[in-house]
């Protein structure tokens, strides 16, 4: 057999059929369910009078809806105030206890983010096929698996047949190499690297993040980085595995025990892409040159180093680019020229499934620590991804940290990222967020976002505005 990607490995592990079309019949090992894109797909069972062909493939946990504050999830998905949300989060629970479907419900403390619940419960492990009906899935290919996002009759298909048509993606290689400067996180990573292809630039291929700076990563920047292999325009990013990848899923709860680890432990330590495998497209970029990141305007490709200026749309050659630009400007509400430095936020949000895991909030602790939020940051919540990550963070002490430092620890839940319950920013507020998209209206309508990673959210909590976190 010839030289093969690590991509090219898990495609062929999975293949069912092949069709004359061109497309394939792929085989689904783990489902993840949400209560955004499953109740239609569940009722299309229903009335088509299936049943779901694996029910212990799945795992669901509620993420969108679920409210953030401790006062309203002491009672439960009955406590839940916004009506439409109490529906969508009851209507998983029924499904899920009628179909005899694992679920971590609102107070399960196994609940969370579906992308942080995956992998910390070992429920997404290297090899696998993940699907879930939510794009950032790409999350999970940082445990050297094939993840990727599906629709919601797709979320039917595999619930009743354990398989999905779909076509091969082309391979390509983001090779970064180089040491990181102190400061620079996975999330300052991933934002370079799609300043630099842009957000079709992965369009048509699956990313393997390959390189010094991925090897040297941590399980936790692995998944940030896979996690915004989507907003590159890949449906799936990935990175092969080796011991971190090993030692971070041993002992999780539903990994392989005894013989049966070791078995697995065999076959994973296989997906590596071949010395001389072929990528269509290969990308380099010096690691030692990334510094900390803050978007700013409304795609993720609209990002700076913190010491840089916002574009002035003028010098721009490209008019469709330029035009781009001043629509930007004019919604963010910036001028051009002017220093990131100079954006005051509003609002703080610390969590989502890009950045909501422990050593994301251990970065933001440590950077509040022994300060206080600045006066005209009107709001700064910190919202771990899972009652995992939350037990682990207090444990540590960390919520106090942050709440002598006029932070709001919260619950786990998808919270500020989208508009979806009821953490929103404000008509025209800028919000120094660690999630992943900062379209028009993502966080509320007219809301302004900002990426960038926790320890610059921390360090923009506590100056009032964009700063370096090196010179913190
Ligand atoms: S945290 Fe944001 S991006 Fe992630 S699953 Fe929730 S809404 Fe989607």
């Amino acid at each position: 057999m010839s030289a093969r990607t690590l991509y090219d490995k898990l495609w062929d592990d999975h293949v069912v059929a092949q069709r004359d079309d061109g497309s394939s019949l792929l085989y689904i090992d783990r489902h993840i369910v949400h209560e955004v894109t499953s109740p239609q797909a569940f009722e299309g069972l229903r009335l088509a009078g299936r049943k779901p062909w694996r029910a212990d493939s799945v795992i669901a946990t509620p993420d969108h809806n679920v409210p953030t504050t401790a006062k309203e999830r002491a009672s439960g998905v009955e406590g839940i105030e916004d009506p439409i949300s109490k529906i969508q989060v009851k209507t998983l629970d029924d499904n899920c206890d009628e179909l005899g479907i694992v679920e971590f419900k609102i107070n399960d403390p196994r609940q969370g983010i579906v992308h942080v619940v995956g992998p910390e419960t070992g429920g997404c492990l290297p090899g696998m096929t993940i699907v879930c009906g939510d794009s950032h899935t790409s999350t999970n290919g940082a445990l050297g698996a094939l993840s990727f996002g599906i629709g919601t009759s797709e979320v039917e298909h595999v619930l009743a047949t354990q398989c999905i048509i779909a076509k091969k993606m082309k391979n390509m290689l983001v090779k970064v190499d180089g040491t990181l400067g102190e400061g620079v996180t996975a999330k300052d990573v991933v934002l370079a690297i799609i300043g630099e292809i842009g957000t079709a630039g992965g369009t048509g291929y699956a990313i393997e993040f390959g390189g010094e700076v991925f090897r040297a990563m941590s399980m936790e920047g692995r998944l940030t980085v896979c996690n915004m292999a989507i907003e590159a325009g890949a449906r799936a990013g990935m990175v092969a595995v080796d011991d971190i990848t090993i030692e971070y899923v041993n002992g999780r709860s539903f990994a392989p025990k005894g013989e049966q680890w070791h078995k697995a432990v065999d076959n994973w330590r296989k997906l590596q892409s071949d010395a001389d495998a072929v990528f269509d497209r290969i990308v380099e970029i010096d690691g030692s040159s990334i510094k900390p990141q803050v978007s700013w305007g409304t795609s993720p490709e609209m990002v700076l180093p913190i010491d840089g200026f916002v574009p002035d749309p003028n010098t721009e050659k490209d008019q469709v680019k330029a035009g781009g630009i001043r629509r930007a400007l004019d919604y963010m509400g910036l001028a051009a020229g002017q220093a990131i430095t100079d954006i005051k936020v509003d609002r703080v949000f610390i969590g989502s499934c890009t950045n909501s895991r422990i050593e994301d909030i251990r970065a933001a602790a440590q950077i509040v620590k022994g300060r206080k939020k600045a006066a005209n940051v009107k709001e700064a919540i910190v919202v771990p991804g899972s009652g995992a990550v939350k037990k682990q963070a207090e444990e540590e002490g960390l919520h106090k940290i942050f709440i002598a430092a006029d932070l709001e620890w919260r619950e786990p839940g998808c919270s500020m990222c989208l508009a979806m319950n009821a953490d929103k920013l404000g008509d025209g507020e800028h919000c120094a967020s660690t999630s992943n998209r900062n379209f028009e209206g993502r966080q509320g309508y007219g809301g302004r976002t900002h990426l960038v990673s926790p320890a610059m959210a921390a360090a923009a909590a506590i100056a009032g505005h964009f700063v370096d976190v090196r010179e913190f």
